[in-house]
């Protein structure tokens, strides 16, 4: 039977809107990842005949619980938790825990879908799962961490185990809370399931370069990209949103690799430092003392604080790196960046560019390193503190880096190749979203309707 592939994907993408209303983010990933299939469907009609695409947009199973606590002076709180199991096909769901103020099923589900095919290209057995809470950890004592923690697994660990569903960290989740988490899991199951959870701490069952592994990750992939393109991080500015996890490692390692990070920000506001930011600096600020990046500036001569987060793209540089969050670079910012010639977009938060702005990007020869590609070395390095949690050892910092190292050049070259042949050579958003669907798609089929 011959299919209109463009008319298929157009009715799956409009039947997602009408059944998950109001869920923008998860509408944008769905519009941006099944447009980008369309050369795979017009090769592979039986993935139409058996509804693939249907079936991969609709998550597995959607938990939502209610998660009550106790604040300091003695309130009672009410937050809302959500797990999205969202594709078992390749391996046990798989995919971090976002405590925002912002979190709500439609962002889960964004982070969920966006996971099935990040994790299917880090070449590892895991499907793809996220899920989170709308509770804001600014501002709260490590206490109530702990008993949000606490009262959140109450819920959460009937519904996962390491052969079901494995969380860890995301925005707003970090050492601490994995190990308030991990805590509760145990005393709940009494069982020391190490490989339930992910971004443990180091002593008990963590895996070295777990924490560092996101933003290492993310420079891996750009660099392999730029040397393909007969370019190198040596001597480029490099400017990157965020001032986390993923920043502050993609920042390490931009540094390690000769580029100058001029800029970098935190939700209030970003800070310029022309001589190259201090890394360590940041780490004490952000890491340790838990303050705002305008800190930074108090601290260290010679550098300058601006209020608003978005204000930084309006400085020059040859590689952005967005590791913030979400929809950080719209169009309006795209066009600043280019304007400024920037050479290369680096994502390390999850959708940081909108559809518009990668469209733009790619429209005017920038070299762009989509997320489900160019973020996968966290979920990735997690995935190997499972194994090494399974074979109750644990690999040294190198052999751990030199194995993530591997994964990114493989992701890179699987994007680049998957682009090659489906006719978007150089598009390496396309070229993960197809190279990360194809394992996905195959393994469904073989496993029949389920
Ligand atoms: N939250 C991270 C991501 O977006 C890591 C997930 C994990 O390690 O499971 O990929």
């Amino acid at each position: 039977m011959e299919y209109n592939v463009a008319e298929v994907v157009n009715k799956v993408i409009e039947d997602v809107k009408v059944r998950n209303k109001g869920e923008s983010e998860f509408h944008q990933t769905i519009e941006e990842v099944l447009h980008s299939l369309e050369p795979v469907l017009e090769k592979h009609p039986e993935y139409i005949k058996e509804s693939i695409l249907e079936r991969i947009v609709e998550p597995e199973r959607q938990i939502m619980f209610r998660v009550p606590w106790v604040d300091d002076n003695g309130n009672v709180k009410v937050n809302r938790g959500f797990r999205v199991q969202f594709n078992s096909a390749i391996g046990p769901y798989k995919g971090g825990l976002r405590f925002h103020p912002s979190v709500n099923l439609g962002i889960i589900k964004f982070l969920g879908f966006e996971q099935i095919f990040k994790n299917s290209l880090t070449g590892l057995p895991i499907g793809g799962g996220k899920g989170g809470s709308d509770f804001d950890p600014k501002g709260k004592s490590d206490r109530e961490i702990m008993r949000f923690c606490q009262s959140f697994m109450t819920e959460l660990y009937r519904h996962i185990g390491q052969h079901t569903d494995v969380p860890a960290g995301d925005i707003g989740v970090g050492a601490r809370e994995i190990g308030y988490l991990f805590g509760q899991y145990k005393k709940i199951r009494n069982s020391y399931d190490a490989a339930v959870l992910t971004g443990k701490g180091l002593t008990y069952g963590g895996s070295l370069a777990r924490k560092e592994a996101t933003g290492f990750g993310v420079i891996y992939f750009v660099n392999e990209m730029l040397n393909y393109h007969k370019h190198s991080l040596e001597g480029k500015r490099v400017v990157i949103s965020g001032s986390g996890n993923v920043a502050i490692y993609a920042a390490q390692k931009a540094q390690e690799f000769g580029a100058n990070v001029v800029a970098m920000c935190d939700s209030a506001g970003y800070v310029i430092d022309e001589n190259g930011i201090d890394i360590e600096l940041i780490k004490q600020i952000k890491e340790v003392e838990r303050k705002r990046i305008r800190e930074y500036a108090n601290r260290k001569d010679g550098s300058q604080y601006f209020e608003g987060q978005k204000g930084i793209w309006s400085v020059k540089c040859d590689i952005a790196l967005p590791c913030a969050t979400q929809n950080d670079i719209s169009i309006e910012e795209a066009k600043l960046l280019v304007e400024n010639n920037v050479l290369a977009i680096g994502e390390g938060a999850n959708m940081p560019c909108t559809n518009e702005a990668v469209e733009y990007f790619l429209e005017k020869g920038v070299l762009v390193a989509p997320a489900k590609a160019a973020n996968a070395g966290g979920v990735a390095t997690s995935a190997l503190e499972m194994s090494q949690n399974s074979m109750r050892l644990s690999w040294t910092f190198e052999e751990v880096d030199e194995k993530l190292k591997g994964i990114m050049i493989n992701i890179f070259e699987a994007s680049k190749n998957a682009a090659e042949e489906y006719g978007h050579k150089g598009n390496y958003v396309v070229g993960a979203n197809i190279a990360g669907f194809l394992k996905v798609a195959e393994t469904m089929m073989s496993q029949g309707i389920i």
